[in-house]
């Protein structure tokens, strides 16, 4: 099953896998993966590893479905395990997973409702970028269009959606145009966190042979600086949490949407002045 990747926010949920790899497994940037085959786990598994979890660790609260995208199991198959999981910890709290704007696609409103009502309240989705030539480019597998009506159908069924964007996606050439494009898709997604990784490529990836060829040239750490502010000034957010504290970031940020916005853009103007040191290169993670 190795190796196994969780947004940090679910560092302390049970992570139960319900799907090996990623049913898209095609992303350019994206390594997660590359060693597994897709494949959904028989549902006997899933049950014998929730009883064994029962057994080991007693009530659970949180649970997060393994793997790249869990949500891409059907809802009939989804609201089974779902029922499961609450039967097998009274305490539970809620159940995250992976979402792809096609795991959405392929449910119906009612499906989405009956999944959010039986517990599956948080999901994460990778925007990477609202621009739409750098979403074609990373092989994202579904269009800027797509995704914001995924996270607008999935918010509205009761899943609070956190959507992942990357500094940098769309190398130097297009920073300004990537910036403002993936803000102008945040405010229609309107989603319940709004979390900034930056780009780093990894070695066996189309991204990295991409760098080593010339074809794709990363930003520097000033210009990811600039292409927050960017994104920070374009956001229109009702009521979001904004992260920005990831471990590949060169300048760990958090604040809500809308109150912080001043805050974070001084922040951000004070580290371009270098009144505040970004994160040297060493200490940054994936
Ligand atoms: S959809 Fe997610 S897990 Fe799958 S290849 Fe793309 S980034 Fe990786």
């Amino acid at each position: 099953m190795e190796p196994v990747f969780r947004p940090p926010s679910e560092a302390n949920s049970y992570l139960l896998p319900v799907t090996t790899g990623c049913s898209h497994n095609d992303c350019t940037y994206c390594a997660m993966y590359l060693a597994k085959r897709f494949r959904v786990r028989p549902e006997k598994e899933v049950l014998e590893d929730l009883a064994m979890a029962k057994a080991t660790l007693g009530d659970v609260r949180r649970v997060f479905l393994l793997d790249g995208d869990a949500f891409v199991l059907s809802a009939r198959k989804l609201l089974r395990i779902l029922a499961a999981v609450r039967e097998t910890f009274p305490g539970l709290q809620r159940v995250g997973a992976y979402i792809n704007a096609a795991n959405v696609a392929a449910k119906t409103d009612d499906e989405l409702r009956d999944i959010a009502d039986a517990g599956l309240t948080i999901g994460y989705l990778g925007l990477e970028s609202g621009d739409p030539e750098t979403v074609t480019r990373i092989r994202k597998g579904a269009s800027v269009d797509e995704m914001v009506e995924a996270v607008r159908r999935a918010q509205a069924a009761g899943i609070r959606m956190s959507v992942m964007s990357l500094l940098g996606m769309g190398g130097r050439e297009h920073s300004l145009r990537h910036a403002r494009a993936t803000a102008a898709a945040l405010n229609r997604m309107q989603p319940r966190f709004a979390a900034f990784l930056t780009v780093t490529p990894v070695e066996g990836t189309v991204l990295h042979e991409e760098l080593d060829e010339g074809r794709f040239e990363l930003i520097t750490p000033e210009e990811s600086l600039r292409e927050l502010r960017e994104i920070v000034l374009h956001l229109e957010l009702a009521g979001s949490i904004f992260r920005a504290n990831h471990a590949s970031n060169y300048l760990p940020l958090k604040g809500r949407f809308p109150g912080d916005r001043e805050r974070l853009l001084e922040t951000i103007d004070a580290a371009l002045d270098g009144r505040i040191s970004l994160k040297p290169e060493y200490l940054r993670g994936l």
